[in-house]
């Protein structure tokens, strides 16, 4: 063959093979192009889903009254509620961390080691992932419940409920005891009444006097337990209507007068005829007369006792005041607590639900109560209320 013809075929065979190598290049550039656009649209597809799981987490987070973290099989977190957050201090840094850094609670720790070295059937609780633990001096139900890939930790605060528990059982065994002892003393007083022996008729006065009295105790503890049932449910519907304060005042000074005369001692009212309030009578005379029996009760024989009222500022104020042994400044911010008796006068017979219920009473009227005292004795304690001025003129 002449070398024309052999650079001719060469050339040829050249851009044949050229040709096919182009179209297949090509097909395979189409064919990689087209597998770009499809994987950029399910990577598109995985960020919004990802997007839409984290909002989701994020709204459980503030929904669930748990504080929640979720953690990998290496301990590191992957999810915590804002409460977590909040919890544990760590602003926004909580992700990626390891929990016990995160939380600084070995306690914590344990308990999603122990989840997590659970290979239990899926979807059953193990009872023993539920346990009380201390975070911030504060106990806490802690759960936890293991998945395929980690941890979720879920945590409850119960200090409230662990001092209810606590006020409740306190306040159980204080009943049991307040009611005993005025009944013992009732039982002793009839059993001396009943004896045979002839007894002149005034030492049977006095003995039916101090019956008298314990039964009084009696009845105060019953009425301050319907009380508080009756505000524990909600039915204590409060009727605003206008009333003379001297007769609110007069209705629990006469109803506690023969307590105070048992103990000779004087209540003094001071207040101006024509002062009149927005008020349900028999609720304000039952915290009134709280206040009163309080003054009665621990201010000592022959002391003396100040019902005071006066107008404020388009309020009533209506006052308590006595010369009893006053009230400790630990204990102010305290004694309108439910179940609240301060060391000083668990031997002097009560509920502890007494202020309580008056604070209650005079809050639903919207007024305000308050206490002063010096906390010594003799210089007495101050109660005061607030109640609405009435500017119509009582019916
Ligand atoms: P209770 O009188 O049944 O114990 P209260 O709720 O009425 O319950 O009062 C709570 C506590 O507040 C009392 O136990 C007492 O420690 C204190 N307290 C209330 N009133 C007085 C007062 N006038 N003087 C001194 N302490 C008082």
């Amino acid at each position: 063959m002449s070398d024309p013809l052999v650079i001719t075929v060469a050339l040829l065979l050249v851009l044949a093979i050229g040709f096919t190598l182009s179209q297949r290049y090509h097909g395979e550039l189409k064919h990689l192009r087209r597998r770009q656009a499809q994987l950029a649209r399910e990577r598109e597809v995985e960020t919004q889903h990802r997007a839409q799981v984290e909002a989701q987490f994020e709204a459980l987070g503030l929904a669930v009254l748990e504080v929640l973290v979720v953690v990998d099989r290496e301990l590191r977190v992957i999810y915590a509620t804002p409460g977590a957050r909040a919890l544990f201090g760590s602003g926004k840094q909580a992700l990626g961390r390891s929990l016990i850094e995160f939380t600084r609670s070995v306690d914590l720790d344990q308990l999603a080691i122990d989840a997590l070295a659970a290979d239990e059937a899926p979807g059953r609780f193990r009872d023993e992932l539920d346990r009380v633990i201390s975070i911030a001096n504060r106990p806490f139900r802690a759960r936890a419940a293991a998945f395929d890939g980690g941890a979720v930790l879920a945590l409850s605060d119960v200090s409230e409920l662990q001092r209810l528990g606590r006020a409740r059982r306190d306040f159980v065994a204080n009943i049991s005891h307040e009611l005993r002892t005025p009944l013992t003393s009732i039982r002793l007083l009839l059993e001396t009444l009943l004896a045979d022996s002839p007894r002149d008729p005034e030492e049977t006065t006095g003995l039916l006097r101090k019956i008298q009295v314990e039964v009084e105790v009696l009845q105060q503890m019953a009425q301050e337990l319907l009380d508080l049932s009756q505000i524990e449910s909600g039915r204590t519907p409060v009727r605003l209507v206008p009333t003379p304060v001297t007769q609110l005042i007069s209705g629990a000074v006469e109803r506690l007068a023969p307590q105070a005369a048992r103990k000779q001692q004087r209540v003094r009212v001071d207040s101006v005829p024509e002062l009149a309030v927005l008020a349900d009578a028999e609720l304000i005379s039952r915290a009134l007369g709280n206040l009163l029996h309080n003054a009665i009760k621990f201010t000592p024989a022959q002391g003396q006792i100040w019902v005071r009222a006066s107008a404020s500022d388009g309020d009533v104020v209506i006052e308590v005041a006595d010369t009893g042994p006053g009230i400790l400044p630990e204990d102010l911010p305290r004694v309108f607590e439910r179940f609240f008796r301060s060391d000083r006068s668990r031997t002097g017979g009560g509920t502890g639900l007494g202020l309580a219920i008056a604070k209650h009473v005079v809050e639903a009227h919207g007024g305000r109560i308050w206490v002063e005292s010096e906390g010594r004795p003799g210089r007495g304690a101050t109660f005061r209320f607030t109640l609405p001025a009435s500017d119509r003129p009582p019916l």
